[in-house]
Formats: C-alpha cells, sequence, structure tokens
C-alpha cells in the first residue's frame, strides 16, 4: 500500500477553544504519533474569503494559532505546520481546478449552502454579496489537499461534501490529463460537536459561547459562573437533570475522575451550581494549566513561532513546486524549465 499523506487545516479567524481542542486538535495529536507526513495548514487564504475586510485580524491570528496549537502538543517535528499563502502553487491549482467545476454544483454543496444560510440569518442578506472567493472555497480546499498529495483528510461530518467535491475534480482532472492526482479519503472523526456555554449545538469563534484556550483564569471563571445550566432548578437542594446542563457538560470533559459523584449529587439535589460551577472553574483551570504556560513560554519567544512557521512552510513548499510542476506538464502548460 502506498503511504498515505494526512493534511488537515484550520481558518486563522480567531484563537483555538475547547470545541476546537476536543473536536479535532486531540485527533491530530494522535494522527502525528503514527509516522505518516501530516500537515497542518493555517488556512489565512480561505479565512480571507470572508474576512477579506479584516486583513489585520487574518495577521495576527496566525501567529495566534501557531501558539495555540503548539501549546496544545502539535509537535513541528512530527507535524509539518505551514501558511496556506505562502505556498503560492495551492493558488496556481485553484485557477487550474476551477474549470473542472460548475457554479451550480458549487451552490448545491451542502456545506456551502449551510454556510449561506447562516450568513444570510446573521447579516440579513438575500444572496447578492456572496463572493466568487467564498463559493470557491471548496474548489481552494482540493487545492490544499492534492498541493501535497494529501490521500487522508480528518474532517468533521458536516465537512464531508467539500472533500467529496475534491474528490470530484480529482476524478475529473485525472479524466481529462491523465492520472496525476490521488483521490483523497475522509477520516471521519468520532468526537461530536462540542456545544457551546449557552447550550448552542456548536461551541463557535464567532459565537460569543466559547472558551479559549488562550483566556485568563478569572476570564474563565466568569464565563463558567454565566453557563446555561437547569432552569428547572431553583434552590440548590432541588434536584436537576445533569443532562441539559452545559456545568456538567464540560465536567465530561475535563473531570472525568469525579463525574459519578457530580452526576448523582446533582441529580439527588446534593450540590448547589455554584459549588459545581466553582469545582468546574478549579478542573478547567487544572486542565488548562500546562497549556497555559506553553502559551506564556511562546508569546516570550516568537522568534520560536516564527522558526516553525519558516521551517514548516518551506518543507511544504517544497513538495508544492513539484506536484504543480507534473500538474502542469499533464496540463500542457509547461514550457520550458
Ligand atoms: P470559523 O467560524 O472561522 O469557520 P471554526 O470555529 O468553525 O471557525 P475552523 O477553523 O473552521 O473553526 O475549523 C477548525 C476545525 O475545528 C475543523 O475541523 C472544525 O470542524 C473543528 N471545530 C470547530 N468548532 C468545533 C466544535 N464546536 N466542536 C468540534 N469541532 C469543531
Ligand atoms: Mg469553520
Amino acid at each position: 500500500m502506498k503511504e498515505k499523506t494526512i493534511l488537515t487545516g484550520i481558518r486563522p479567524t480567531g484563537n483555538i477553544h475547547l470545541g476546537h481542542y476536543f473536536g479535532a486538535v486531540q485527533t491530530w495529536k494522535k494522527l502525528q504519533e503514527n509516522g505518516l507526513p501530516f500537515y497542518l495548514e493555517i488556512a489565512d487564504v480561505q479565512a480571507l474569503t470572508d474576512n477579506f475586510n479584516q486583513p489585520e485580524k487574518v495577521n495576527k491570528n496566525v501567529r495566534e494559532l501557531a501558539i495555540d496549537a503548539l501549546s496544545c502538543g502539535i509537535d513541528p517535528e512530527k507535524t509539518t505546520i505551514f501558511i496556506q499563502s505562502m505556498v503560492p502553487e495551492i493558488a496556481e491549482l485553484t485557477v487550474f481546478y476551477s474549470n473542472l467545476v460548475t457554479i451550480s454544483r458549487l451552490y448545491r454543496n451542502p456545506t456551502v449552502k449551510a454556510e449561506m444560510k447562516q450568513k444570510r440569518e446573521l447579516f440579513g442578506e438575500n444572496g447578492e454579496s456572496i463572493t466568487y472567493g467564498f463559493l470557491g472555497y471548496p474548489v481552494s480546499q482540493a487545492a490544499d489537499i492534492t498541493a501535497f498529495r494529501g490521500s487522508l483528510i480528518p474532517v468533521g461530518e458536516d465537512q464531508l461534501p467539500l472533500l467529496e467535491q475534491c474528490r470530484e475534480i480529482v476524478r475529473k482532472f485525472n479524466h481529462i490529463y491523465g492520472e496525476v492526482l490521488v483521490e483523497p479519503e475522509a477520516m471521519l472523526s468520532d468526537t461530536p460537536r462540542i456545544k457551546g456555554l449557552d447550550g448552542n449545538e456548536k461551541m463557535g469563534k464567532s459565537l460569543g459561547n466559547a472558551i479559549f484556550l488562550s483566556d485568563s483564569e478569572e476570564l474563565i471563571a466568569k464565563k463558567i459562573m454565566g453557563a446555561l445550566t437547569d432552569t428547572k432548578k431553583i434552590k440548590k437542594d432541588d434536584q436537576a437533570n445533569p443532562d441539559v446542563c452545559m456545568v456538567f457538560y464540560y465536567h465530561k470533559l475535563v473531570n472525568l475522575n469525579h463525574l459519578e459523584t457530580v452526576c448523582s449529587e446533582c441529580k439527588n439535589g446534593l450540590r448547589g451550581c455554584v459549588a459545581c460551577k466553582k469545582e468546574l472553574i478549579e478542573q478547567m483551570n487544572t486542565f488548562l494549566k500546562p497549556i497555559r504556560e506553553k502559551r506564556n513560554y511562546y508569546l516570550e519567544h516568537p522568534e520560536a513561532i516564527d522558526q516553525v512557521l519558516q521551517e514548516g512552510t518551506k518543507k511544504a513548499r517544497a513538495v508544492a513546486i513539484s506536484v504543480a510542476q507534473e500538474i502542469k506538464e499533464h496540463m500542457k502548460i509547461r514550457y520550458f524549465e
């Protein structure tokens, strides 16, 4: 069997939160241990598709994300961390692939459709403001993957249609120009979406319901104190339902050793919400402490971050250059050395 290459990405639109950590980063940490080539793309070009008017935000978050990723235990010796915009071959491939997908197919892509709907709900727009770049981001993802011969792609269920789009582009390319590209496979995450402090189905960067790994102890305390609990519980000794309580939900992430007690005390009216929140704050801060310490180290050593990003990007680019050359040969657009 040919060696697999794993590729995944994250958009520099904000810091890493618990949703990313338990939904994605934990899997990446396991994957980087299996010895296969593993690329982690900081997708700044993709972040610009819907943040094009906020270049400072995207710029700042590239380094912030690198700091977060390293602080969580992503190891640059095992994982190639690179910046998308600094590998221009990806943009080049995006242009080539844009001929291989129809506009109506992009509009029909369920992931794109859901995101367009969300944008309309948020901004009350009628779709007129959907840009060519936004509509085409699945094409650029196909370029991200194929530029490194990515063959195993860790995804959440909601992202499967993006991978399917990439596979279609690969098949069409290979049919027209010859068998060059690798058809990637999805590696479906078994972690469900992590919910937000407000009970929302998704903890999201922009939803105001996230606990970020970069939050201070004080901020964590404030956020957890405001988290949604069982609204039927009024008095301290009322019996409650932990299944509808976000505080219990996060106990399940960071307080595994004490879970049964928390659950049974809650159900039997033996623990008040304030005490329960205080315990969670303590456990959350214990969980975040080593990450916070590493973050502080990297914040004081920006040169270490720059080095990781530069070396990772250099390594990634060398691969993309050679893949792009082969692609151009097959497309008969390589005229001289
Ligand atoms: P944006 O709003 O900018 O798209 P995002 O929070 O969706 O930000 P991405 O950079 O798009 O973050 O996604 C990075 C990875 O984290 C993806 O694999 C995504 O599925 C995963 N992820 C994001 N939020 C959650 C969550 N709440 N639970 C589980 N996984 C998540
Ligand atoms: Mg997203």
